[in-house]
């Protein structure tokens, strides 16, 4: 599928955009929303100040401040773009500002802990549409966003009952601007589909890499020499940015425990399959997940190429 974004918008769909934080998320929707023409002016806000000014020099917004009120006055849609643990911290400090009409939004990889963070900090007759776009890449900082990141890949709103539904029309035109197709689904849903596919698959990445790191028998230099083996793939996951991911296992505490408890089951009936020479089991086993592969790349959420696309040495 080609990864193009569609032609701009003729109209701006919102007057001001403010983007709180400017990492990866932040910096990706800044390029997107002004090559689409989301937004007539984009103004930002990031609490270091080393992000702030080579923000600047990448040109990500029109105005780039240190305080996030600064950034959220007067604008008719602020997302915050900062890992799941501050964003309640940068609603108690928007909030005083905030215009009625306003849409407030997030890019939070967890949603049940971010509402319940945000909303009671948010003034009447302000919007809250909760988003979380399923895209993304270990690289983090301003330096690492691009404009089609968002294309092809899901958002996902989880905006609560009776939210103001041309609010949410809204900001599903603001994800559907800059690529991607949206699904709208409650909160603990999100959250428990997200621990299955996202959130254990780091744990199990971040935890791999660390008991390789720590063998005795095996040489660190030989786990890196060899790592074409497999093991190369899940490093890739495992350099993810450790502040977000800290906030993703905290802030989704319920789901994330539910799923490993499943998975150690199923961990366990492998080990025992393997100890018993139960051929059958591995087999059959192996060759379901072919067919989960298979149509990944089939709904174009990932490449087909051998070994991931990477070219050859
Ligand atoms: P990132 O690259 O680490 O950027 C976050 C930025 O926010 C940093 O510059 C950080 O500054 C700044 N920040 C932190 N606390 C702040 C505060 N209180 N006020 C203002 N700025 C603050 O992170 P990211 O990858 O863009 O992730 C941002 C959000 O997107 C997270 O909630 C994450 O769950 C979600 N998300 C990430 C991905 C992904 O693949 N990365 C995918 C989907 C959703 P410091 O340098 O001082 O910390």
């Amino acid at each position: 599928m080609p990864e193009r974004l569609g032609p701009p918008r003729e109209t701006p769909l919102f007057r001001r955009l403010a983007l709180v934080g400017l990492g990866l998320i932040g910096s990706s929707i800044a390029h997107a929303a002004r090559r689409q023409n989301l937004a007539g002016t984009i103004v930002a806000a990031d609490a270091d100040a080393d992000v702030r000014e080579r923000a600047q020099v990448l040109g990500l917004a029109d105005a780039v401040h240190a305080d996030a009120a600064e950034a959220a006055r007067g604008a008719d849609c602020v997302v915050l773009c900062v890992p799941v643990g501050a964003c309640g911290v940068v609603a108690a400090a928007i909030a005083p500002v905030l215009e009625p009409g306003c849409i407030v939004s997030d890019v939070g990889s967890v949603k049940g802990a971010v509402m319940a963070a945000v909303a009671p900090h948010l003034p009447p007759g302000v919007h809250f549409v909760p988003a979380h776009p399923v895209a993304g890449t270990e690289q983090s900082g301003p330096e690492a966003g691009f404009a089609t990141l968002f294309v092809n890949r899901w958002a996902i709103l989880t905006p609560a009952e009776g939210t103001d539904p041309e609010a949410i029309a809204r900001t599903r035109a603001f994800w559907e601007g800059m690529g991607s197709e949206v699904e709208i689904m409650s909160a603990p849903h999100h959250d428990l589909v997200l621990a299955i596919t996202s959130h254990v698959p780091h744990l199990i990445a971040y935890n791999i890499v660390g008991t390789a790191a720590d063998l005795e028998q095996v040489t660190r230099s030989e786990v890196i020499k060899f790592s074409a083996g497999g093991f190369r793939d899940f490093t890739r996951i495992a350099a993810s940015d450790p502040t977000m991911w800290r906030d993703v296992f905290l802030n989704n505490k319920e789901a994330v425990l539910e799923m490993l408890g499943r998975f150690n089951e199923d961990l366990s009936a492998l080990a025992r399959a393997i100890r018993w020479d139960d051929g059958e089991t591995l087999h059959a086993l192996f060759s379901r997940t072919r067919t989960i592969r298979r149509g990944i790349v089939s709904e174009g959420q990932d490449a087909p190429a051998p070994d991931f696309g990477r070219p050859r040495e």
